[in-house]
């Protein structure tokens, strides 16, 4: 491979040219893919509108159309190229994002009735088959700097942040309290949806890029944040949103009642040959089980219960199917693979029955009036219900952000909310009161999508570049 980008402006923000960072690609290898005919008679498809409305739904902005294009022609490694230039995970981005929402949802002939040019599978596509055929991200160019910079978790954030800082010649350190990288990517979203070789793959690459990974590590339990302040010249902290939201009804803590995360986390653990030995696996084998909640994670467990061999799986919402926060696609596969759906249905108490299982009692609700978002509350229906036995009841109702107990001391400060404030003491926008501290993803947002938490790590970088280039 001959020239490469420019890297040191990685993120794109609404407004930026493509033309520009695409005529700096001057590449010799042209590269024919096997099975490229496919994804070249989808690519075609796109009809390079004037103004790509599938970029500016897409998070990171990606130049959809630009490489599309260089799919139909073949140019892989180019396609390749340009979408690391606005996405650090870009295979695993087309493989999560909820499309109908985002880019495929935007696109022209989607609005025209003719079904949309599969933007995420091919995203997906070009990174899968272009690191088969040997390219990797070029870092000939890249000149060393002496900064260093601590990055807390291994989350998309946290990936996408050390990987624009390391381009810059930056030295990015990531640090994270499990046993393998990806946050959430590797233990929350199932294989089934995301399988973990691609992040293992995903890993290598970024630690050829230079990044240097240092797990099993929590900070402000094995290493503290003054250590790491001494240590680097700034921090980014990428730290997700792990707090579980309850549902404050009675019987909630029963023996049975599981929480989302902890059984997701344990069946991947199970899977990838690292579960603790003090922990037996959790298995839904031949048991009856009632998933609580609407949204992404619901369905991921909906999922997981049926393919570890649940007899039955039943889905209650407290609002109805068109009012479900997650992604329809998700709740199409979940009803396909057999989950059953109880629509406007909430869980007012959970008694435990001799013989361990537990009886539920959800009432029925209608949509009340909206909230400040727009929002139809739902109202209970009162004196309506009936009385269900299952064996196991999954709640899945949502996750906050918790601050560490080190912020105070460290001068970062939260909302009531628990949310990291940024936006702080130089104007920059990924900044905490804490002027050498920057935060960015779920932390900041609040539990929200992997391609959101990888611009924000990207644009976190961007800003710690310039701050690390300030004097001081
Ligand atoms: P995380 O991915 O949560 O990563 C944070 C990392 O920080 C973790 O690895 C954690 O161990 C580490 N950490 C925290 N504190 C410390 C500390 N003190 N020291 C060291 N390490 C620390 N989004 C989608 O777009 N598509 C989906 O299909 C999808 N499915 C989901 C399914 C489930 C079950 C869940 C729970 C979420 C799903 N999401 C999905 C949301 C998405 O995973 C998150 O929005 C995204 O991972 C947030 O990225 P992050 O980097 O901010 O945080
Ligand atoms: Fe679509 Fe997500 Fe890829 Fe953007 S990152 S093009 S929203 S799949």
């Amino acid at each position: 491979m001959s020239d490469v980008f420019q890297f040191m402006k990685l993120s794109r923000n609404p407004g930026d040219k493509v033309e520009a960072s695409v005529r700096k690609i001057e590449f010799k290898e042209i590269y024919q893919p096997l099975h490229a005919v496919d994804a070249a008679d989808q690519a075609g498809r796109c009809l390079s509108c004037g103004n790509p409305y599938c970029e500016w739904q897409c998070p990171v902005h990606n130049y959809i159309p630009n490489w599309l294009k260089l799919v139909e022609e073949g140019r892989l490694f180019e396609a390749a190229e340009l979408s690391h230039q606005t996405n650090s995970l870009p295979e695993i981005c087309g493989r999560v994002c909820p499309q109908d929402r985002l880019c495929e949802g935007a696109c022209t002939l989607n609005q025209g009735g003719f079904g949309a040019v599969s933007i995420g599978s091919i995203e997906k596509y070009i990174t899968d088959e272009a690191f088969k055929a040997g390219w990797r991200p070029d870092m000939s160019k890249v000149v060393w700097t002496d900064k260093t910079v601590g990055v807390i978790g291994a989350g998309p954030a946290g990936l996408a942040c050390a990987d624009v800082l390391v381009r810059n010649g930056v030295k990015a350190v990531v640090y994270d309290r499990y046993e393998e990288i990806g946050g959430l990517l590797t233990f929350g979203i199932p294989e089934f949806k995301l399988e973990k070789d691609v992040i293992r793959r995903r890993r290598a690459i970024l630690e050829g890029m230079g990044v240097e990974f240092v797990l099993n590590t929590e900070i402000g339990k094995d290493v503290s944040i003054e250590t790491l302040l001494e240590k680097h010249d700034a921090i980014f902290m990428g730290m997700g949103a792990y707090k579980f939201m309850k549902g404050g009804f009675p019987g909630e803590d029963s023996p049975g009642v599981l929480e989302a995360l902890p059984y997701l986390i344990n069946n991947v653990r199970q899977s990838m040959g690292t579960l603790p030995g003090d922990e037996t696996h959790i298995s839904m084998k031949g048991k009856r089980v009632l998933v609580l909640g609407g949204g992404d994670t619901a369905m991921d467990c909906n999922r997981t219960a049926i393919r570890q061999g649940a007899k039955r799986v039943i889905c209650a919402y407290r609002r109805d199917e068109g009012n479900m926060p997650g992604s329809k696609r998700e709740v199409a596969n979940a009803k396909e693979e057999g989950v059953e759906f109880l629509w406007n249905r909430q869980p007012v108490a959970i008694e435990p029955m001799i013989g361990g299982t537990l009886a539920v009692k959800l009432a029925e609700t209608r949509l009340g009036a909206p909230d400040a978002k727009g929002r139809c509350n739902a109202e209970l229906v009162h004196g309506s219900g009936e009385i269900i036995e299952f064996d196991h009841v999954i709640v899945a109702f949502g996750f906050q952000v918790e601050a560490a107990d080190w912020f105070e001391r460290q001068g970062i400060t939260v909302a009531s909310n628990g949310r990291t404030l940024v936006s702080g003491a130089m104007g920059k926008r990924y900044q905490t009161d804490n002027s050498r501290v920057f935060a960015g993803g779920d932390m900041v947002r609040g539990a929200d999508l992997v391609v959101r938490a990888v611009f924000e790590g990207r644009q976190a970088a961007d800003e710690m570049l310039d701050f690390l280039s300030q004097p001081r």
